[in-house]
Order: C-alpha cells, then structure tokens, then sequence
C-alpha cells in the first residue's frame, strides 16, 4: 500500500502560512480516496473537484462532513448530481448555467452557493465572465429572481507563467472587480465575501490580493 503520510504533513505546512480567515481548499481531482483519507486525517474538510462524476462517486464513499466544492467547468446535465449536497460551485460562467443551477437547487429544496467565475488570464482557452460581461450581466438583473441560488463572491484562475508581475497585476485586477461588485449589487449582502484565488504555484500572491479561498492541488497530493 501507498504511504501517504506526506499528505498531512504538507496540510500543515501549507495551513501554517495561512492568515486567519482563509480557507483551504484541497483540490483532490485525479487523486483516489485513500489520498482524502489521510487529508481527511489531518483535519482538512473542504475539497474540491473537477469532475461531477468523480465528486459523486467520492462523495458517496467519504464522510458526510466534507464540504465539496465544485472548481471545474460545469456542464448543465451534470448539476442534478451535485445539486443536493454541493457546498460551493466555483465556476458559474454564464446566466444560462447560473439559471440551471437555480432549477436544480429548487428541485432538491436548496440555495446552493455559487461564485461567479471571472476570465482574467491571458489564455483563450479559459473560461468565465470577462470582467464588463459579469458586470452587464449583475446590471441586467434576472439573477435577482433566482431563489435557489446564492452568489457568493468570485472566482478565478491567473495565467499559467513564471511572470509574477502579470499574475500580481491579475490577482489585483479581480480584487478591484470583487469591490467594485460588491458596492454596487451586494452592499447589504454580507454573504457576497468571497475571492476563491490561487494555486499551488500562485496562492501567496492571491492571498496578498484578498483572497479568501486558496485552490490546491499538486503541493498537497503529489509525492
Ligand atoms: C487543478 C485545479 C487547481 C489546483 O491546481 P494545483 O496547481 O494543482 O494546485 C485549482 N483550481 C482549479 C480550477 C483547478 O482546475
């Protein structure tokens, strides 16, 4: 059998550096659940994967107090599945998903929280609001009439690149959209608190920008 006392070690390393009040997210996707397991060990509860199939099939064979977290890009067949346990979707992109995630939350009697997931990155093949698309579609309004979902902050990715200039200047450019979102459609929605930000390579930086929710992977689960 695999050793994976490595697992909890890093947990601790990395939670060490941490600042009060963010929360780490252990983004387990492609790892098998005996990986969770000796996370789980050390403490940790929220996770997150990538794949709707693979988060269910965890889901059902982890404990009940995990809080999953949805981060990959989400297809609207699949949201029935999560639905009913889901703590957190990253990665809403568009009203039309935002919309079937709130038909899905009614169906199982749920708000399911959400973020909106903003495209920032240099890359095309990112997805997520350009920063003036997420704003035209908050001044439209139709998300107001969604009961069963709750935006909860935003998300993103920085480009992938060793420029740390240009991944300060994208961490600080969705703070700015954060503050500027948050004044403007949720000054007296103090659950709007959101920035899921940073990676392995990168969540010093996010969290220098306000980040409240790191994302990572390969420095906690690969030996
Ligand atoms: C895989 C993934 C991560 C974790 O990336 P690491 O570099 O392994 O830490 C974070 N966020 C998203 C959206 C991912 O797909």
């Amino acid at each position: 059998m695999k050793d994976n006392s490595y697992i909890g070690k890093r947990i601790e390393a990395i939670r060490a550096t941490l600042p009060q009040g963010v929360t780490l997210i252990a983004v387990s996707k492609y790892h098998p659940v005996e990986a969770i397991e000796a996370a789980y060990a050390a403490g940790q509860r929220d996770f997150g994967e990538s794949k709707a199939q693979d988060l269910v099939v965890k889901q059902q064979q982890l404990p009940k107090d995990i809080n999953w977290h949805f981060i990959g890009h989400l297809q609207s067949n699949k949201i029935k599945y999560i639905a009913p346990f889901i703590h957190l979707i990253h990665s809403i992109d568009s009203l039309r998903l935002l919309q079937e995630v709130n038909k899905q939350g009614a169906k199982v009697g749920r708000r399911i929280p959400c973020l909106l997931q903003i495209h920032i990155a240099q890359e095309e093949t990112k997805f997520g609001f350009l920063p003036a698309e997420c704003i035209a579609m908050l001044e439209e309004g139709t998300w107001r009439e969604f009961e069963n979902v709750e935006i909860r902050g935003l998300m993103c990715m920085a480009s992938n690149t060793d420029n740390r200039e240009q991944i300060d200047e994208e961490f600080a450019a969705v703070k700015n959209l954060f503050d500027e979102i948050k004044g403007r459609f949720f000054a007296r929605d103090e659950r709007f608190s959101i920035i899921s930000a940073g990676m392995s390579d990168d969540y010093p930086i996010a969290i220098k920008h306000g980040s409240t929710h790191i994302r990572v992977g390969s420095s906690i689960f690969i030996e």
